[in-house]
């Protein structure tokens, strides 16, 4: 394995372009920092409705393959080098929509088994020794069951690591505060006419939004929002931006964030709000 660097961040993520919505600044920022960034994603998202009529007869393995190739760009443009697919690529498939009968599919994630999945990712805990971890709240941010399941791996895998040599610091689960929500949509709303985007959606459709109290780390990302914009605009399937706007395939526009939001679930929470995820932690490794 190479070097180690001093400051080590990982990110566990449902599908390809998850990442780049909900930490793209971060990454970029961080990376550029010169600390370690190391991206685990659990499914190749094959599942995924496709936005661009051209490829939407790709669906299934072909779909996932051509995710991960979305993938590998976003990574190109946040520049991190460090990405991996839970156990592999395939390892995991999508489970699509909570309560679809692929939900009941062998092979998705929804169906894994939450110790042997987070057996897998524990590995690259004491692999990578993170100080700081991000992935979803207990709702996955939103109810999708992959990310429900992301985050439960991501929490035992802590645990497991914990038991077997390296305990995690510090872990996040991805915010957005209710207030800079709002802002962002009412703005949105009264610049909708010049979008290229018909309709515009609604706070409830973001994930991970809570009061305002509950954020405890700031990332201002604004050095990186070209990055950000392009690291979303590489998972083309996914994605159609229209800097600073965005949809998914529901075709509803939303505000693309490029200061990222945290709320700290262990460690020591801090007495004001942080500008840094590893605010606190050592140098040593
Ligand atoms: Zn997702």
């Amino acid at each position: 394995m190479t070097e180690m660097r001093s400051r080590r961040l990982m990110l566990v993520h449902a599908h390809p372009d998850d990442e780049s919505i909900n930490n793209g600044a971060t990454m970029a920022r961080y990376a550029a920092e010169g600390a370690q960034v190391t991206l685990v994603t659990c499914t190749l998202g094959e599942r995924g409705e496709v936005i661009p009529p051209e490829l939407r007869h790709l669906s299934g393995a072909a779909l996932g393959g051509h995710r991960l190739g979305e993938l590998k760009d976003a990574m190109r443009a946040l520049g991190v080098t460090d990405f991996r697919l839970l156990g592999g690529a395939g390892r995991y498939c999508d489970s699509g929509m909570m309560g679809l009968p692929d939900n009941d599919d062998p092979g998705c994630f929804w169906q894994a088994d939450v110790d042997q999945a987070a057996g897998l990712l524990a590995e690259v805990i004491l692999e990578v020794r993170p100080q700081v971890l991000v992935t979803y709240d207990e709702n996955g941010g939103y109810g999708h069951p992959d990310h429900i399941q992301a985050h439960r791996v991501a929490v035992r895998a802590v645990e497991l690591a914990a038991g077997a040599g390296w305990d995690v610091p510090k872990v996040y689960w991805n915010r957005v505060p209710r207030s800079v929500g709002e802002e962002a949509f009412a703005k949105l709303n009264g610049e909708l006419d010049g979008l290229p985007f018909e309709k515009a959606g609604v706070l409830d459709d973001v994930p991970g939004v809570v009061d305002d109290e509950r954020i405890t780390t700031v990332i201002d990302g604004t050095a990186y929002a070209s990055a950000k914009a392009a690291a979303m605009r590489a998972h083309a399937t996914q994605i159609t931006v229209a800097d600073p706007y965005f949809v998914l395939s529901n075709e509803l526009a939303q505000p693309l964030f490029t200061t990222e939001y945290y709320e700290l679930v262990r460690g020591e929470r801090p007495l004001s709000r942080e500008s840094d995820l590893f605010a606190g932690v050592g140098e040593a490794p």
